[in-house]
């Protein structure tokens, strides 16, 4: 979304016309999926329409999923699920922001009986079972929820699941929620300063931590860990890991660990003419102290400005700017405990409780939302130097 913009942005400031630079979005929906809160409630409602802010602003768009790219021959071929019809559109720079996936290991049974919140199906595969639930007798296995992965998307969703499930199942459901956490201690990367809020928010949610344990197996009836215990549960939710979207592996570039695109400052993929890749799909420098941006929204949002811009600068003839992005937040919800808010790579406690989740609310509300379909406010509020750095 904030490619699209940013280069329509760059097109208008440049008094460049939509013959000299077309931008076309493709999409398999014509919607941005509010993806950083699909451990919420009633995730059908979260999405947001872009056709009014794409026409605001000439854009075309394209339904469909690309399947194949061709830097060679500088096309895609676009698949449309709607009526199976294949097509192929070529590109002067092609931009690629396919964000990421959650990685599912080969651990017996997680492919059939693991639940999670990372794609808006998935979300509401959940949701739809969970509310199930109240329509079976009340047992151990029905009234306890296993999070395996106790980092930010697990922790967010475990503490989030007590007061979900007593809406669902009633106040008199023997309710747990369960992390179990492969690593010694609960989100092994906030460190040291935010961790004893996380756990006393964990605490006051009623939500168990198991440490140094991971899931070795998952069936209908539970899960068996590392360590040889058995946990009764028909809701098992896996939150341990993401890796870049497939599409990046048909790249020809150098990638991450995480399957993402090597690019340089300019968001322009190394050693790879007339591609670009941004947000989860891409690993960049973003400060000159040997940071690289994390797969987050709060980056995501910023390195698809600075990819968008680039993109038509290069085309029109301007200059390209690099990507750099200072400021480093987190905002982690932790349910009926409220949220803590950090500052800087160091995660420097801001604020907790009640306050730090007002600014969690307006961040899942407002921040992450698409601008007003109106041309001038939309087309700004994609200036890559002005694109929240909070
Ligand atoms: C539960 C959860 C909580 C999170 N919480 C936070 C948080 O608090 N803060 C934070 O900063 N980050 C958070 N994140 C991470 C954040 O959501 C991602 O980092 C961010 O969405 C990445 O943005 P993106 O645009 O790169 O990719 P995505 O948001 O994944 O968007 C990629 C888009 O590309 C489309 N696409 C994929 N493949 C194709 C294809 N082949 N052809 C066409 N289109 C395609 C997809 O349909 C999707 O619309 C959270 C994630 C999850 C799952």
């Amino acid at each position: 979304m904030y490619a699209t913009l940013s280069a329509a942005r760059l097109r208008d400031a440049a008094r460049a016309s939509i013959e000299e630079l077309e931008i076309v979005l493709v999409s398999p929906q014509p919607t941005l999926v509010v993806r950083p809160r699909l451990y919420e409630p009633n995730p059908e409602t979260l999405t947001a329409p872009l056709d009014d802010v794409l026409k605001a602003i000439d854009v075309r768009y394209v339904q469909g999923t690309v399947e194949t790219i061709d830097t060679r021959g500088r096309s895609v071929e676009i698949v449309s699920k709607a009526d199976d019809r294949h097509h192929r559109l070529t590109y002067d720079r092609l931009v690629l922001a396919t964000g990421s996936r959650l990685f599912r290991p080969p651990i017996p049974g997680l492919a059939e009986h693991g639940f999670s919140v990372d794609q808006l199906d998935e979300a509401i595969k959940l949701d739809r079972h969970l509310h199930s639930l109240a329509g079976r007798a009340a047992s151990k296995a029905r009234d306890t929820v296993v999070v395996a992965g106790g980092g930010f998307t697990g922790i967010e969703v475990a503490t989030e699941l007590p007061a979900r499930l007593r809406r669902i199942l009633g106040p008199d459901a023997t309710i747990r929620v369960i992390i179990v956490e492969r690593g010694p201690a609960i989100a092994p990367d906030m460190g040291a300063e935010p961790r004893p809020v996380i756990e006393k928010a964990l605490r006051e949610c009623g939500v168990e931590s198991r440490l140094g344990v991971g899931v070795a197996a998952l069936d209908d009836a539970g899960v068996t860990l590392s360590d040889g215990a058995r946990i009764e549960s028909m809701t098992v939710i896996w939150a341990a890991g993401m890796r870049a979207a497939p599409l990046t592996a048909q790249v020809p570039g150098e990638r991450d660990n995480f399957g993402r695109l090597l690019v340089d400052r300019t968001l322009r993929v190394l050693d790879v003419d007339g591609v670009y890749a941004t947000g989860d799909a891409a690993k960049v420098p973003c400060d000159d102290q040997g940071r690289h941006a994390l797969m987050s929204c709060q980056h995501a949002t910023r390195m698809g400005a600075f990819a968008g811009n680039n993109a038509a600068a290069e085309l029109l003839g301007v200059p390209t700017s690099p990507y750099h992005q200072k400021v480093y937040v987190t905002c982690l919800d932790l349910g009926e405990a409220g949220a803590v808010f950090t500052r800087g790579w160091d995660r420097k406690v801001e604020m907790i409780g009640a306050k730090a989740k007002a600014t969690k609310k307006e961040i899942n509300t407002v921040w992450i939302y698409p601008p007003r379909a109106e041309r001038a406010a939309a087309l700004a509020s994609a200036d890559p130097e002005r694109v929240t750095d909070l």
